[in-house]
């Protein structure tokens, strides 16, 4: 017979999900009402602006994609990008390696302009992949990079895109929340996000936000969308501005409670609070990590509060240190991705984890295990 499943109490500080603000757990629990009753539109109406709010932006078009930050990624794309286009997408990480791969099942060409791992995108290399593309219709980069825990300057390579007519497609999955996104300021044309970071929803949502200048690039196509589900055309029939919101499908009721209840803590405690909360722990945990000996991957310049990327010393199995934190600590760090795997230990501070306690927790365990 199978038993029900009850998880362990975890202390989640890998690269996401992050711990769950027990306040929007229960928002879960809330009962399930239909997706166009009356009440549930004026909540989504809610969850629409204060996305606004976490983005920074006026952009109508903003709303919460029912499905994970990938589903996100591949909404910018898709919409954006027809076949024959040319997409300049920088890497860095593995994140903008899945943007490359979106591009190509667009049918359009990616133009590479790639980083080393743990470095920010380099903007001269972007101006001159602009200046020998000039053909080029999107410029994509990672804000926030999870696989390294380098931040990139978001407004600066936005900016070089706008100049040279390219529309900008940037992802937040990572950044929402823990760092500064300002869509309207950076002048970003098609940003996506996810709920399991920052954000400290549960995974499986992915916000959205499209310009003026993406809408109409999204009307002048000429092709349909090859996915009909993330058609943002057909999605904005339910939850675009019309008051008749008609069904395209079933959202996920609850989870959308749940994505309410965080937008409505982050709006609670403001977005400058929560930014310079992940900078104050993370210059704590950074303090403690390297007096333990461990340094970091990326500059202290270009480094995410939220995301710590520390060398594994020498003669460490690194896996048997992670399980030990699971085991005997019911701690969660991450491992490295790619390149980096075996060699970096990712220990996120992600909103709601992102707190003194989780610091002093992580350190005293990671010091025992160590020992
Ligand atoms: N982009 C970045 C920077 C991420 O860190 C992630 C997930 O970790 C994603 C995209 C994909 O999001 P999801 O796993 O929710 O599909």
């Amino acid at each position: 017979m199978t038993n029900v499943f009850n998880p362990p109490a975890r202390t989640l500080m890998g690269p996401g999900p992050s711990d769950v603000n027990p306040r929007i757990l229960s928002a879960l629990a809330r009962p399930t009402i239909g997706h166009l009753d009356p009440q549930f539109v004026a909540m989504m109406d809610e969850v629409k602006s204060m996305l606004q709010y976490a983005f920074q932006t006026k952009n109508a078009l903003t709303l919460p994609v029912s499905a994970p930050g990938s589903a996100g990624m591949e909404a910018c794309f898709v919409n954006l990008l027809e076949p024959g286009d040319k997409a300049i997408v920088c890497q860095n990480g593995v994140f903008g390696g899945r943007m490359k791969e979106n591009v190509e099942r667009c049918g359009a060409t990616a133009i590479l302009v790639q980083d080393d791992w743990g470095k920010p995108v380099d903007p001269a290399k972007l101006a001159q992949a602009l200046a020998d593309n000039p053909d080029a219709k999107v410029v994509a980069f990672v804000h926030a990079e999870t696989s390294t825990g380098v931040r990139s300057d978001a407004a600066t390579l936005c900016k070089l895109a706008a100049e040279n007519n390219c529309l900008s497609i940037v992802d937040a999955v990572t950044s929402v929340g823990g760092i500064e996104v300002a869509i309207d300021a950076w002048g970003a044309d098609a940003v996506y996000s996810g709920t399991q970071k920052c954000l400290s929803c549960v995974p499986g949502i992915s916000p959205v936000s499209f310009s003026e200048r993406a809408i109409a690039a999204i009307k002048n196509r000429t092709t349909k969308v090859q996915s009909w589900f993330l058609d943002m055309e057909l999605v904005m029939g339910y939850w675009g501005q019309n008051t008749q919101r008609a069904y395209h499908h079933t959202a996920p009721v609850n989870t959308l409670y749940a994505l309410h209840e965080s937008l409505l803590i982050l709006e609670q405690e403001g977005l400058e609070a929560a930014w310079a909360r992940h900078d104050l722990n993370h210059k704590a945990l950074a303090a403690g990590l390297e007096a333990m000996g461990l340094s970091f991957v990326v500059d202290e310049e270009y480094r995410l509060p939220q995301l710590n990327v520390v060398t594994i010393p020498d003669g460490i199995d690194e896996a048997a240190i992670r399980q030990s934190l699971l085991q005997d600590y019911n701690l969660e760090i991450g491992a490295g991705l790619g390149p980096l795997a075996g060699k970096v230990w990712r220990i996120g501070l992600m909103g709601y984890a992102c707190n003194q306690t989780n610091v002093l927790f992580c350190l005293a365990s990671l010091e025992q295990v160590l020992r």
